[in-house]
């Protein structure tokens, strides 16, 4: 499943990445080439444009719209329409600078390096609230 995001919706680039989604970020506004390249790329879009879904669905793809400001409601509204894992797999996650597969750094657990644009990652200082989100909102799911 490969996800396009608009520009509104940088918060959440993060989070799908770290979930191991491909994921495509469309920062400048121009819907027509926004949805040719969904088309293209066969790429789900997920948007705040009330507008842009309406075009998105039109063109016959598949659209989220997403109503909440905050993060955990927003991954709530993904998971519950495209059903999106999400639960964090080491061994299947992204950059969030560059959406290149992470590799982990062998001996050196909870460590992971990206091929595409050489940072390094590592639970604690990037993402030391990953498990309490993605708790957070495997609790909404459930209807806890
Ligand atoms: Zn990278």
């Amino acid at each position: 499943m490969k996800l396009l995001l608009d520009s509104m919706l940088g918060n959440l680039l993060t989070w799908l990445r770290l979930l191991g989604y491909d994921t495509e970020y469309w920062k400048n506004g121009d819907d027509e080439a926004l949805i040719q390249k969904a088309i293209r790329e066969h790429r789900i879009i997920i948007t705040r444009d009330t507008q842009l879904h309406v075009k998105a669905v039109q063109a016959g793809l598949r659209s989220v719209i997403i109503e909440s400001p905050d993060t955990v409601s927003a991954l709530v509204q993904v998971a519950e329409k495209i059903g999106i894992d999400v639960t964090f797999n080491p061994l299947n996650t992204r950059c969030p600078d560059c959406n290149t597969p992470l590799s982990l750094i062998e001996q050196a657990p909870n460590r992971w390096l990206c091929g595409g644009c050489g940072k390094e990652y590592w639970i604690g200082r990037h993402w030391r609230n990953i498990g309490k989100v993605l708790e957070e909102v495997s609790r909404r799911l459930k209807g806890e």
